[in-house]
């Protein structure tokens, strides 16, 4: 067996057994991979052991790896800031974008999603660390931009995204994850997706009703940002 597909394993492995700790059904969760400065031959190489849904962070690279990837039928994922001048690509090019933090953003990715596409399923990302850097919308934001963004008629609004501040401590990750769980049950949008939960902290996110774990570096090893 390759790296990478000892890694797909031991991951299932963990979010196996993160699902049977909490009783969740181990199907209701989908692995994502995240496959950002990594290359196409990576992606390929997890698709044939079993991987269909792959996440990216930079517009262009991602742009660059479908091309090389147009023989798989892949399903992808923006998962990264998006800057407003860049809308028009991930409204043609992706499936879902995790990553939504502000109505202006989502205006423009419904404006332009192509006619002949499905809505384009969207999470909106929430800082629920209140790290005053961070992306993401602000909770008290939250309900608002919601509101908003039912009303887009080439959006799909599906649930929340969420990237906590980096802790050891479980009871602090899953605190955080709890946070994103009930502000999207208080939304009462009959929501179905909570994408939270990295290599480090899923475990925690599954506990709390992850839907989504957004994995990279248990699936890929160690990003290199110096080649990219
Ligand atoms: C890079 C990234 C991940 C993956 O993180 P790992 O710790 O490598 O698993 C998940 N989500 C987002 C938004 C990311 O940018």
């Amino acid at each position: 067996m390759s790296t990478i597909a000892e890694n797909i394993a031991k991951v299932g492995v963990r979010i196996r057994e993160a699902a049977q700790a909490s009783q969740r059904d181990f199907a209701k969760i989908g692995l994502l991979a995240v496959s950002k400065t990594k290359p196409a031959a990576a992606i390929r190489e997890a698709h044939g052991a079993g991987l269909h849904d792959f996440g990216e962070n930079y517009l262009q690279e991602a742009l660059d790896k479908q091309v090389q990837l147009a023989d798989l039928a892949l399903t992808w994922h923006f998962i990264g800031p998006i800057q407003s001048n860049k809308t028009r690509p991930i409204a043609e090019h992706f499936a879902w974008v995790h990553s939504v933090d502000r109505l202006k953003i989502a205006e423009r990715l419904s404006e332009q999603r192509p006619p002949e596409l499905p809505p384009l399923n969207i999470c909106l990302q929430v800082n629920v660390s209140g790290e005053p850097s961070k992306s993401g919308c602000q909770p008290d934001e939250l309900a608002a931009l919601a509101q908003a963004v039912t009303q887009l008629p080439k959006l799909r609004l599906r649930g929340l995204m969420t990237i906590p501040q980096p802790t050891d401590d479980i009871a602090m990750q899953r605190a955080a994850f709890a946070r994103l769980r009930t502000l999207r049950d208080d939304l009462n949008l009959d929501l179905d997706t909570l994408s939270m939960g990295m290599s480090h902290d899923l475990e925690a996110a599954i506990a709390e009703g992850a839907t989504w774990v957004r994995i990279g570096t248990a699936l890929f090893g160690e990003r290199d940002y110096k080649k990219t």
